[in-house]
């Protein structure tokens, strides 16, 4: 199969939600070899499902539940690519927004736990064992693309303490880990999204319409991203077109964070 993915295995952690299926679909379409991994086994099977109906020609494409927030996890699903040849993509996804999740006085300390497990730490496990991989199967190329979001380069106005404490530690570690690993030949970029029309985001606002507006109002475009606008940036990411972007927080959003918006 041809493709800008051709010949690559790639990981996807939190493959059943928005950004992760998007992307799922874009990799298979190029060509590469994708294993699907969340916490929600029948999320899934519904993510695999559509992916097949969209894309038959996949090249290969299997599930695994993995929760982030748990090593052993993800260096069995890591481990589980040895029989594919190893990782070459590693796309550090999965992320939660908790609902209790608040300013400083509000948000309770198991939330801030929680989301540091999963957003900080399921980052950290997936590039550590992303790097063993790639140094086992002696390759000398590797895209590790870890979700970031645009709220650690710009100030929430609505809080979500936790959230952005730990989307800050994924771009600082993100870009150590690029300048470590660049001689390896590994490299580990930061996406950041703007809000998208994704469950994450869309389930947190509800019916709140001044929570809502309080947000569009940033976009010039004057609304959120979709989940297929950041798979493409992600395809690129993780593509050798994009050989020598190395480090970078990579922002998709549309504008925003460079916008002087008010209201008409
Ligand atoms: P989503 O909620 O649609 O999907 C997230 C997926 O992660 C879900 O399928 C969920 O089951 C899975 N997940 C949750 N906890 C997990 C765990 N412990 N282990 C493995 N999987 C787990 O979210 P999305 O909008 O596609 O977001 C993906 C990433 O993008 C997240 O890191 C999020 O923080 C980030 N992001 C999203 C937005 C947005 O507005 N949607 C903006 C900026 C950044």
């Amino acid at each position: 199969m041809t493709g800008r993915l051709a010949g690559k295995n790639a990981i996807v952690t939190g493959a059943a939600g928005g950004i992760g299926l998007e992307t799922c679909i874009l990799f298979a379409k190029e060509g590469a070899s994708v294993l699907m991994t969340d916490i929600s086994e029948p999320a899934l099977e519904k993510a695999v499902t559509k992916l097949k109906e969209l894309v038959p020609e996949v090249v290969k494409v299997e599930t695994a539940k993995c929760d982030v927030s748990n090593e052993k996890s993800v260096a069995a699903v890591v481990e589980s690519l040895d029989s594919w040849g190893g990782v070459d993509v590693m796309f550090n996804n999965a992320g939660i927004m908790h609902a209790d999740d608040a300013d400083a006085i509000e948000t309770p300390e198991k939330i801030w736990d929680l989301t540091m497990n999963i957003n900080v730490k399921g980052v950290w496990y997936g590039s550590k064992h992303a790097i063993i991989s790639l140094r086992k199967h002696k390759k000398t190329k590797g895209s590790i693309i870890n979700t970031a979001s645009v709220v650690a380069l710009v100030g929430s106005a609505t809080p979500q303490l936790a959230y952005t404490a730990s989307k800050g530690a994924v771009m600082a570690l993100t870009r150590e880990l690029a300048i470590v690993h660049a001689r390896e030949g590994f490299r580990f970029n930061a996406l950041c999204p703007a809000p998208l029309n994704t469950p994450l985001l869309q389930d947190w606002l509800g019916d709140d319409q001044p929570k809502r507006l309080r947000r569009e109002i940033h976009f010039p475009t004057g609304r959120f991203g979709e989940a297929i606008e950041l798979a493409h940036a992600v395809v690129f990411l993780a593509s050798d077109e994009s050989s020598f972007v190395n480090a970078q927080d990579f922002v998709v959003d549309g504008g925003m964070t460079r916008a002087y918006v008010t209201p008409e």
